[in-house]
């Protein structure tokens, strides 16, 4: 590898985004090049600068658009300054720009958590002792049959509760401490657990009793990785590692297969539709067969690798992928039946992507939708906070930033506003189960609220 070569992707490689070949023979060459070790240095300055920063911003707001207008001036600022690495300090900057809802915003909000202990009188009843859902992670609560999975306890030692969906009381608490991500099918609930650094531990539990069911004791590939989310499917419990996707068997625990992509930067998060699981990285998206990991169809994108991960939520006969640019957003639309790119549209960067059969939901510093047939825009508006919408019935349900403290009902034809319920707290994590809601809120409060019907 020469200098050129490392240069190029000094980028990815500080983010830990590489394979780790790539990761390795970079490694190599810093050891004998000092200018390149240089180069890796002030770039590691640049990213720890931005996260600080933006760490201490997070802890006056959760806001998006302050977030976005502070590391803009950070931005200015290194413009007006005269520096050898210019372009790059940039572009670290306009990433940073995006990862406020991705991972870094999530674990920065788990250092410096409001705790904010508000009385309240929300009906029908209320839960205290939550901890929030944040950013596009909207895995608390879990609504299944008659129980509402939440996280109880702080950020250091969280533990799932059950609570009966019509009485807000307990029925179980987990003896296992657990990490942010929860995910259920009909008879288990699925979570991770930390032993130490090396190890992370998937658990399965029964939802009824909360009994360990079985564990899977799993020695992450990247040292990075401390949690991810995980996708059900009919194969088993399935998630991805930097460029790399595991399943494991749900009913015994046993990982039935591994596989690692070719992809630079990381991927997506997987999801499933018509037999199979899709997957994205800047460059692809994939189309896997689940029950062997093996790749039925591969679109390039003929875009560039970037360690923002897209993105990508599928319907029936459409995937659809978000990508991150530097500081753009570009949206595709894939028939899920040929693989074939069916619309493309440049946007704003993209936090999360809804959809409900005619529409597509992306939420931008403002909330874009578009006719999902065509990709056309179909009315925009601006929102505040940051978590996803979400399509229930026929309406479209915003929750709000910190400020305002409701959920907004809309249209999803017009955008119209329809109604607006209070909520005693901002709230991000919102799951709509018939007439009700539950709602956590960022006070540590999870709230069944009345959303009903006009
Ligand atoms: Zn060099």
């Amino acid at each position: 590898m020469n200098c050129r070569e490392v240069r190029e992707n000094l980028e990815l490689y500080v983010l830990d985004g590489l394979s780790p070949d790539e990761y390795q023979n970079i490694k190599n060459h810093m050891v004998v090049c000092p200018e390149c070790r240089q180069e890796e240095e002030e770039l590691r300055n640049t990213v720890e600068k931005f996260r600080s920063s933006a760490n201490g911003l997070i802890g006056e707001s959760e806001d998006f658009e302050k977030l976005r207008k502070h590391v803009n001036s950070e931005i200015d600022f290194i413009k007006s300054q005269r520096t050898r690495h210019k372009g790059i300090v940039l572009k670290i900057a306009a990433l940073f720009l995006v990862c406020f809802g991705f991972f870094i915003g999530i674990s920065l909000f788990l250092e410096k958590r409001d705790s904010a202990k508000k009385h309240c009188s929300c009906k029908p009843w209320q839960y205290t002792g939550v901890v929030p859902s944040r950013g596009n992670n909207n895995v608390s609560p879990l609504v299944r049959s008659q129980i509402v999975f939440a996280l109880e306890g702080n950020d250091q030692n969280q533990h799932i509760v059950a609570i009966r969906k019509r009485t807000g009381d307990l029925l179980w608490r987990s003896d296992f401490k657990v990490t942010n991500y929860l995910n259920a099918d009909d008879s288990r609930i699925f979570a991770w657990s930390r032993m130490d650094d090396s190890e992370m531990v998937l658990l399965a539990l029964d939802q009824k009793t909360g009994k360990l069911l079985w564990r899977y004791v799993h020695k992450p590939f990247s040292d990075k990785l401390k949690q991810s989310q995980l996708l059900l499917t009919e194969k088993g419990v399935c998630w991805t590692e930097g460029n790399r996707v595991i399943l494991v068997d749900a009913r015994t625990g046993q990982m039935k297969w591994t596989r690692q992509f070719e992809a630079r930067g990381h991927l997506s998060l997987p999801k499933e539709t018509g037999g199979r699981i899709y997957i994205a990285s800047s460059e692809a998206l994939y189309a896997i067969n689940p029950s062997d990991g093996q790749t039925i169809r591969k679109e390039d994108s003929g875009l560039k690798p970037t360690f923002v991960p897209p993105v990508l939520i599928c319907e029936e006969d459409k995937i659809f992928v978000a990508q991150t640019q530097m500081f753009e957003g570009v949206l595709r639309c894939h028939d899920s039946g040929t693989g074939k790119l069916v619309w493309t549209r440049k946007t704003g960067v993209i936090l999360s992507l809804q959809a409900d059969g005619q529409h597509l939901f992306a939420r931008s510093n403002r909330l874009l939708v578009f006719n999902s047939r065509t990709g056309d825009p179909a009315w925009e508006t601006a929102v505040s906070g940051c978590s996803p919408v979400v399509c229930s019935g026929n309406y479209v349900y915003v929750t709000s930033g910190r400020q305002e403290r409701s959920v907004t009902v809309l249209d999803p034809n017009t955008g119209r506003k329809r109604r607006t319920i209070p909520a005693e707290s901002s709230c991000s994590g919102l799951v709509i189960d018939g007439k009700m809601g539950y709602l956590t809120g960022q006070n540590g409060i999870l709230y069944s609220i009345k959303i009903g019907r006009s």
